[in-house]
């Protein structure tokens, strides 16, 4: 059986904490699909097709990632493309506390999914995109925070 792995965030914006996860993860699965849960409660800093824009310029090139968006239960989405993983980062045990709940759910709802947790990088464990949109709502400079070459378009 294929192992597929689905990386569900916002990704507003990518971040080089969601880059490396997914780098490191690549050699665990034969394909991750990372993919962006739209939200239409949820007001975001980037619309979908930007934020896809800058999943589609970072992982180009590597044929065992695909770039994607879902609606609804991650679980069913899961189903529909055949993954069976849930890939996720863990950076404090605040994050943990939220993982498990999801990850114990999503077990429930989908028995057959597993949620596969790596350790961020210490170097970016304080690093997450509402840090960098607030540096961009002020206009700093972020290009260490996001991947290297990446333009959000920004003038930086
Ligand atoms: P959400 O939209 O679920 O709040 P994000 O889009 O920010 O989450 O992140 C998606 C995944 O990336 C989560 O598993 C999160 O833990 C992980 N992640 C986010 N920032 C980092 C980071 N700096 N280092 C490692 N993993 C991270």
């Amino acid at each position: 059986m294929e192992r597929i792995a689905i990386f569900p965030g916002s990704f507003d914006p990518i971040t080089c904490g969601h880059e490396d996860i997914i780098n490191r993860a690549v050699p665990l699965f034969d394909k991750i699909i990372v993919s962006i849960g739209r939200n239409e409660d949820k007001k975001n800093y980037f619309t979908i097709d930007q934020r896809l824009g800058f999943l589609k310029t970072v992982f180009a090139g590597n044929i065992k990632i695909e770039i994607d968006t879902y609606e609804g239960l991650t679980v069913d989405y899961c189903r529909k493309v055949g993954a069976n993983y849930i890939l996720r980062g863990l950076r404090t045990s605040a994050d943990f506390e939220f993982e498990r709940s999801i990850g114990q759910v999503n077990k429930k709802l989908y028995p057959e999914i597993e949620t596969i947790f790596l350790l961020t990088h210490p170097e970016y464990t304080s690093l997450n995109s509402s840090v960098v949109r607030d540096i961009l709502r002020h206009g700093g400079n972020v290009s260490q925070f996001i991947p290297e070459g990446l333009s959000l378009g920004l003038g930086f």
